[in-house]
Formats: structure tokens, C-alpha cells, sequence
């Protein structure tokens, strides 16, 4: 048999449940990586971020080589390109790992009615998340759904699986990972690596978890986010690695489950893309002015927290927690701007950014999403003092700010720094009247 595997969020021969099940079969395997065009348009983020992607697609191609197979590489749309692909080499079978996002979604459903149409078998499976979506039945809010999710694990295959000891593949005229990558704007990412994920899961501790993980002035997170949105290392094994050290499932745990929590949202209320779960919050009475939409991308909010975040979010495109609670309530409920306009905003930069994820959770900052709380909003300043007591994260990424004294910034009073766009107090009250009107 001759099979296509089609690689997506999935940059690795371990514990890849696809791969596994095909690399099973005496097969002719035809491993490919499709740069889908429209996706890489709409992202339009720094070209850092896609010379990570191709960065994890080298270390992929060089695991390929390792088994003596190879990986051919395409840019296009994904349906288009595997309908030439098909017609070109006529495999048997594609295999690949399943989209649970809504772009991915629609992708899939045109290339599996392409294979009904041209008499290929189509496989898909799940390997991003512990428990497929499908298989807990519909709740809206995360505590009892994180009750059924946990009990369903238990009964969940969660082995891991071993790397192909050898993949059967034949040199056909197509392109390479190098002959592509010539066609895409890249550069390197000067700040992640996609090594950093084996590394990290081996030496992060998880023990303090709990105790760092809400300090913005520490590496107190797993900062894993970028290795499980492209697969780098397998979600099974983050469990893995954190039962290990944890012995029973805490807060680490809890916050995968929110991870899978969206994906169960976005399963059964397939229309949360654009509409607010909410349906009492849609067509709130948004501000949206530039100014404010402007001050929050230049990181020139007046606001110290909210500037060094955006500041760590456009330098090494990733941002911690806590910051984008801070952030997201700041831009929703102060400023009053469209959660979807945040969204985008993470969307143009976030390393790890994930449609459902993000989308899941600006919902749930913006009071309008899966969350039973009416209405929260967060006191920046509040904040800092809490989770930056001594100003070290914000002179980290506001350099301007680097030699003031931590209480001139946790008061505000800073006489040289950009005025607050807004104030805090009255745009608690102001809140209130558009969001409990
Ligand atoms: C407004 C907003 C937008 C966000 N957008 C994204 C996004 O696009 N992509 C993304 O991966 N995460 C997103 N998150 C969730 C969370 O902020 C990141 O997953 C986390 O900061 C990544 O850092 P970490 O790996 O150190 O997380 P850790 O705290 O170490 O958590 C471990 C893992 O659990 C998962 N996780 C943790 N918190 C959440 C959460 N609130 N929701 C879902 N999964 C979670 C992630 O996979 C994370 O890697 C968003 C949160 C907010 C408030």
C-alpha cells in the first residue's frame, strides 16, 4: 500500500498517534507538510513566527531522514494541492491527525470529500488532545465538565507510543522542506527554539507549579504552550511528565483541562468563532476607538503592567497568564474595545496561538463567554502589587522605567511616562452601565 501522512499540528515521530497506526502497516509512507496560504495570511504576525514553524520543520525532516524517509514540503491550499499530489503519485490511503479547530475543521472536510471522490481512504485521529470532544456530552461551565473530563481519562489510552524504528519511503520528484521555504517570507526566531520543548519538559518542576505559576517576575509556568500548539512533544507526555513529579493531579492538570474545556466548547457550540457564548452579551455597546486600539498595540497605555506585557508579547511572542487576564479585562471592560479586536490582536503575535484557545478565553475575559461570574474586571494596579511587587517584570519590558523607584509605578505617579488613557475608577462605574444595563 502507498499512503500519504499528512503532518499538521504533529512535528514529531514520538507518541504521534497517526503515524503510529499507519507506520503499523507494511506501507510505502509519503510524510508531508503543507504551508497552507490562506492560514499564513490571516496570521499576518512577524516573520519570526514562521521561521519557527520551518525551524520545527527542519528538526521534523531531520527525525524523518534519522528513519531514512524524507519530507516533502508544499505551500498552497491544502485541498488544491492535495488533489494535484493525488493525481500525481495515486496513494491508496492519507493519514493524518484530526483538526479540533474551527479553520482546521473546514479544511479537513474538503480533503476527506476529496478522497470520497477520488477513492482514497481517508484516516484521521485524535492526537492533540487527552479526551476527544466527542466523547463528553455538552456542558457550560468548566467545573462539572472538568468532573466528566477527569473521569473519562481514566479510562483513556494514554501510553506512549514509540517513534517508527523505520519509515518505507520512495524519492519521487516533489518539493523539499528547502525548495518551499524559498517562497515564504521567514527569519529566525531570535528567542525559541524548537528544541527547547524536550528540554523543558525534562527539567521544568512541576512541584512549583502551584506556588509560581500567577508571578509575573518569575519562570514560574511550564511556558509549554508553544511545544503543544505544534505538537513538539505530545500531550500525553505532559501528563506523563507531570504525574511523575505531582503523584496526584493538581493545578497543572486542571490547566490542560482548560485547554480541553475550549475545545469542548467550541465542539458543541460550534458558533462561539464570531458570536459570544452569551447570548444576553451579544451586541454590547463597544467603544472601539483608535486611539485606544492604537495605545494598546504601541504599548503606551499609561499603564505600566499593561504596557510591559504587550512589550513581552511583541518581543518574544508569548506572554505569560496572568498578564493576558490583566490585559484582556483592561481592553474589554476599561477601554471598552471588542473582545474580537483582541483576539486579532494576540492572534498577530502569539507564538502559541491557538484560534480555539485564545478565542475561549478573550470570551471569558470579556465577561461574554463560558463563565457563570456576571461580570469580572481586574484592577491593574492591583495587579502589579500582587502578582510584580517589586517592579521587576515591568522594568524587564518597559526599560524606560528601569531606574524609577517600584512605588512611584505601582501608584502611578509618573510624571515622565505616558498619561493613563483612561481612569480606572470611573471606567469600573462606566462598565457596569453598558454590561448590566
Ligand atoms: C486572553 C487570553 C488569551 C489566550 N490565548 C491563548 C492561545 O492563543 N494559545 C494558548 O495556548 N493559550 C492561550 N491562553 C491560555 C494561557 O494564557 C496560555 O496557555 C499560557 O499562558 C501558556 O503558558 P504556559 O505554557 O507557561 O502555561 P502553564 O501555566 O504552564 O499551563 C500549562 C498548559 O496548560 C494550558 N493552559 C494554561 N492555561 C490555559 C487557559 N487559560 N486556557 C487554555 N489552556 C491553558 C496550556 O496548554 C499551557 O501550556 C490565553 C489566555 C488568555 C487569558
Amino acid at each position: 500500500m502507498r499512503a500519504i501522512f499528512w503532518f499538521k499540528r504533529d512535528l514529531r515521530l514520538r507518541d504521534n498517534r497517526g503515524l503510529y497506526e499507519l507506520s503499523s502497516l507494511p506501507a510505502e509512507i509519503i510524510p508531508i507538510f503543507i504551508l497552507d496560504e490562506r492560514l499564513l495570511s490571516s496570521l499576518n504576525g512577524p516573520a519570526s513566527r514562521t521561521g519557527f514553524l520551518l525551524a520545527a520543520l527542519e528538526r521534523l525532516e531531520a527525525e524523518l531522514r534519522a528513519k531514512g524517509s524524507r519530507l516533502y514540503c508544499f505551500y498552497g491550499r491544502p485541498e488544491e494541492v492535495l488533489a494535484r499530489l493525488i493525481a500525481q503519485i495515486k496513494p491508496e490511503a492519507l493519514y493524518t491527525n484530526r483538526s479540533y479547530s474551527w479553520t482546521g475543521e473546514k479544511v479537513q472536510k474538503k480533503v476527506e470529500a476529496l478522497c470520497r471522490k477520488t477513492g482514497v481512504e481517508f484516516r484521521d485521529f485524535n492526537d492533540s488532545l487527552l479526551v476527544a470532544p466527542e466523547k463528553i456530552e455538552a456542558r457550560k461551565v468548566f467545573s462539572p465538565f472538568f468532573r466528566l473530563w477527569s473521569s473519562t481519562l481514566q479510562s483513556e489510552d494514554l501510553s506512549i507510543k514509540p517513534e517508527p524504528s523505520r519509515l518505507k519511503t520512495p524519492v519521487l520528484r516533489l518539493p523539499t522542506l528547502a525548495e518551499t521555504a524559498r517562497l515564504i517570507a521567514h527569519e529566525p526566531n531570535g528567542y525559541w527554539q524548537p528544541d527547547y520543548a524536550g528540554r523543558r519538559l525534562r527539567q521544568y518542576d512541576f512541584r512549583g507549579y502551584d506556588a509560581g505559576r500567577n508571578r509575573l517576575d518569575e519562570d514560574g509556568t511550564s511556558r509549554l504552550s508553544v511545544a503543544i500548539r505544534f505538537g513538539l512533544v505530545s500531550i500525553r507526555e505532559v501528563l506523563a511528565a507531570a504525574r511523575k513529579q505531582l503523584q496526584v493531579d493538581s493545578q497543572f492538570v486542571k490547566e490542560l483541562a482548560w485547554r480541553e474545556f475550549w475545545y469542548h466548547i467550541r465542539h458543541h457550540f460550534p458558533w462561539t468563532e464570531k458570536l459570544e457564548f452569551q447570548e444576553k452579551r451579544r451586541g454590547l455597546r463597544w467603544l472601539n476607538r483608535d486611539e485606544d486600539i492604537r495605545a494598546m498595540e504601541e504599548a503606551r497605555t499609561g499603564y505600566p503592567i499593561i504596557d510591559a506585557a504587550i512589550n513581552q508579547l511583541k518581543q518574544e511572542g508569548w506572554m505569560h497568564n496572568r498578564a493576558r487576564l490583566i490585559v484582556a479585562s483592561f481592553l474589554t471592560k476599561d477601554l471598552l474595545i471588542d473582545w474580537r479586536i483582541g483576539e486579532k490582536l494576540f492572534k498577530k503575535y502569539l507564538l502559541d496561538y491557538d484560534e480555539v484557545v485564545n478565542t475561549g478565553n478573550w470570551q471569558w475575559s470579556a465577561s461574554v463567554g463560558a463563565d457563570p461570574r456576571p461580570l469580572r474586571m481586574f484592577n491593574p494596579q492591583l495587579q502589579s502589587e500582587k502578582y510584580d511587587p517589586e517592579c521587576r517584570y515591568i522594568k524587564k519590558y518597559v526599560p524606560e522605567l528601569k531606574r524609577v523607584d517600584c512605588r512611584a509605578i505601582l501608584t502611578l505617579n509618573l510624571p515622565e511616562y505616558h498619561s493613563p488613557i483612561v481612569d480606572h475608577r470611573s471606567a469600573a462605574i462606566r462598565v457596569k452601565q453598558v454590561y448590566l444595563r
